[in-house]
């Protein structure tokens, strides 16, 4: 465990053939834009927007319906980090969108947590 790892690593050990923990891991290559203590945060390997980033606990809590109270330092590391992307990639003051899919009407197809952060054009409301 490095140092700077959360506490909560011991009850979200990494799973075997999940794409992300092998990212977080340093097993799969990813365009890594942003990195803290709990976050991770890589460009979509199939961006929807000009900029899609995704911002990904280092620790696999599966998806949103896992989250409790105790990971509310993490859900505010994911939402800095998000800030900190859109101030970098030049997108802060035109806007952007963060977006949890859920289950399978939300669209969830990677079960390790992960936040879009989606920019870079104008975004339709209601979404599709
Ligand atoms: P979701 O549908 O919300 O579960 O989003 C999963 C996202 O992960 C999709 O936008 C995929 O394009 C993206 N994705 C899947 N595998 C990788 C990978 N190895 N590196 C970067 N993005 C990935
Ligand atoms: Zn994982």
């Amino acid at each position: 465990m490095s140092p700077d790892a959360p506490a909560d690593d011991v009850a979200h050990p990494p799973v075997e053939g999940c794409p992300f923990c092998a990212i977080v891991a340093g097993d799969l290559p990813a365009r890594v834009v942003w990195e803290t203590g709990l976050v991770i945060a890589f460009r979509d390997i199939a961006p929807v927007a000009p900029v899609h980033v995704l911002l990904v606990p280092r620790v696999h809590v599966p998806d949103a319906l896992s989250l409790d109270a105790s990971h509310a330092a993490l859900l505010a590391e994911l939402a800095v980090v998000g800030r900190r992307v859109a101030e970098a990639e030049g997108i802060a003051s035109s806007g952007y969108r963060l977006v949890f899919n859920v289950g399978d009407d939300g669209g969830n197809t990677v079960s390790h947590l992960h936040l879009h952060l989606l920019g870079g054009r104008p975004m339709a409301w209601p979404p599709g």
